[in-house]
């Protein structure tokens, strides 16, 4: 498939149309088990980076995630920010060992480098009700197969099985058994941002 510069944007645009129209619901998610603000703290994110995209043109796919990351870093507070945003830089790297043609299994090795940056920088492991919940099981999909439906199903099933899972980083661990039931927010955009690519993919 191809993934260059432009595919980038249009994936980062798309995640934005859909973290902007669910502003209020990830909020609302964040609100059950943590702050409510995950909603806000995303949407000011992708609206600086649609600013972004729309001042500056990029060569690679590679110089569009590592415009995402300063920006993620630069404008998004909380802990998403930062981990969005060193998962979108280590992505940036990855992005630059390939192609502009790139296979679905080169595209599980750029995800999983955003995988392994998010479980260094939360210090959180797959199981404790995070956005590695839906980002794990995503990179797996990819490598087994190339169908992008697949790993669109593969993170829906996931996003939705974090409500079963008990909380044990971020806020939501404060709150022990009663983070049980509820979808985590972190999951939820993540899936937008799965949802954004598999939509760009079949473009
Ligand atoms: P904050 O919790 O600081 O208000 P946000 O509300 O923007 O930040 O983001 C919360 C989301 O970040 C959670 O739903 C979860 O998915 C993710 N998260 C929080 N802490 C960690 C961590 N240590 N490791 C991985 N993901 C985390
Ligand atoms: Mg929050
Ligand atoms: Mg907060």
């Amino acid at each position: 498939m191809k993934f260059g510069a432009d595919e980038a944007v249009a994936w980062l645009i798309a995640f934005q149309g859909k973290v902007s129209e669910n502003k209020t619901y990830l909020t609302e998610l964040d609100q059950a088990i943590g702050d409510g603000d995950h909603g806000i703290n995303l949407a000011r994110g992708v609206k600086e980076l649609a600013n972004v995209f729309e001042a500056s043109s990029f060569e690679s796919a590679s110089d569009v995630l590592k415009a995402a990351s300063m920006t993620f870093i630069s404008k998004v507070g909380g802990a998403s920010g930062p981990l969005y945003g060193s998962a979108f830089l280590k992505m940036s790297m990855k992005w630059k060992e390939v192609d502009k043609d790139i296979t679905m299994s080169e595209l599980a090795s750029i995800l999983q480098e955003g995988e392994e940056s998010i479980k260094a920088r939360g210090k959180a492991d797959v199981g404790e009700k995070t956005m590695l919940d839906v980002w794990h099981p995503v990179v797996q999909a990819c490598s087994e197969s190339d169908d992008a439906d697949h790993f669109l199903q593969v993170a829906k099933e996931a996003m939705e099985g974090t409500k079963e899972i008990r909380a044990t980083k971020g806020r939501a661990a404060y709150l022990g058994d009663r983070s049980i039931g509820h979808i985590d927010a972190g999951a939820m955009s993540s899936y937008y941002l799965f949802e954004a690519l598999n939509e760009t993919i079949k473009e």
